[in-house]
C-alpha cells in the first residue's frame, strides 16, 4: 500500500494570530516545497479559506482536506476534518451559531482576511473567530460526525489551550479516535494510564510559513483520497484490512 507523508493542522490569515503571509497560495506552495502529500487547512473556527487552499493545492498535486481548528467551550482547541467543502461549510456555519457575538478587534487580535486561491483580497470576516464556542468537548466528535467529518483534540501535550491541560484526563467518553501532539510533545506522554494504547499524529500547526517542517510522518493508504485519509484516522492511524469507498 502506498504511504504518503502528512500534516493536518496549519493556519491561514483567517486566523488573527495567523500571519498574513500565509495566504492559501503560500501555503499550498510551501507544503509542497516541504515535500508534503497530503494536509489539511484549520483556521480558528472557520472554514472561509478553505475553497481558496483545496484549490491552491491542486495545483501543486497536494490533496487538501478541509477543516477548522474548534475551541471548545473549555477552550481546548480540536481538529476537525471533514471529506469535501460542502461538509466543512455546514459545520462552519453551525459552529458560526455557537460563537459569542463579539467583532474582532483586528488592531489587538490581527486581521482575519479572506482569499481567493489566487490570492487576492476578497475581504475581512468582522466576528471574532478566535474565542471559545459553546460546543463542550464531549459534543465535539458527535457534531463533526453530524456533518460527515472527524475530530480529535489538538496539541494535547500543550500548557494551554489543550485537552489535557483544561480537562485534566483522556476520557474515552469524549468518542476521540486518536490525538494530536506537537513536535515538542514529552517523551513518555503516552504511558500515562489514561492515554495508554490512545493513537496519535504529530502536527506543525503553522501559524507562519517557515513553521511548515519537511515532510516527516506519513499515512498507509490504498488511496489518496479524503475519505481514506479519514478512514485510516477514524481506524486509529492504520489502513483498513476491508476498505471499501
Ligand atoms: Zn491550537
Ligand atoms: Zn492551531
Amino acid at each position: 500500500m502506498p504511504k504518503f507523508s502528512f500534516d493536518l493542522h496549519m493556519h491561514s490569515c483567517l486566523s488573527p494570530c495567523g500571519s498574513e503571509d500565509n495566504t492559501p497560495g503560500n501555503l499550498a506552495g510551501m507544503c509542497a516545497l516541504a515535500g508534503l502529500d497530503i494536509v489539511a487547512l484549520t483556521d480558528h473556527n472557520a472554514v472561509g479559506n478553505c475553497g481558496a487552499f483545496l484549490r491552491a493545492a491542486e495545483r501543486y498535486g497536494l490533496l487538501a482536506l478541509p477543516g477548522m481548528e474548534l475551541t471548545s467551550a473549555e477552550e481546548a482547541h480540536i481538529v476537525c476534518l471533514f471529506p469535501g467543502l460542502a461538509e466543512a461549510e455546514e459545520f462552519g456555519a453551525l459552529v458560526k451559531g455557537r460563537l459569542p457575538p463579539i467583532k474582532n478587534k483586528r488592531d489587538i487580535y490581527g486581521p482575519q482576511i479572506l482569499m481567493d486561491e489566487d490570492d487576492n483580497v476578497l475581504g475581512e470576516e468582522d466576528l471574532f473567530y478566535a474565542g471559545a464556542t459553546t460546543v463542550s468537548a464531549y459534543e465535539a466528535a458527535a457534531l463533526a460526525a453530524s456533518c460527515g467529518g472527524l475530530a480529535y483534540p489538538a496539541h494535547i501535550d500543550r500548557p494551554s489551550f489543550s485537552l489535557l491541560a483544561n480537562l485534566g484526563l483522556w476520557d474515552p467518553e469524549m468518542g476521540f479516535p486518536l490525538a494530536e501532539v506537537s513536535k515538542n510533545c514529552p517523551a513518555g506522554l503516552f504511558d500515562r494510564s489514561d492515554l495508554k494504547g490512545v493513537p496519535h499524529i504529530t502536527a506543525c500547526d503553522a501559524h507562519y510559513l517557515d513553521q511548515i517542517p519537511d515532510a516527516h510522518q506519513s499515512m498507509e493508504l490504498p488511496e489518496r483520497t479524503p475519505q481514506a485519509v479519514l478512514a485510516w484516522l477514524k481506524n486509529g492511524c492504520k489502513p483498513l484490512a476491508d476498505w471499501k469507498l
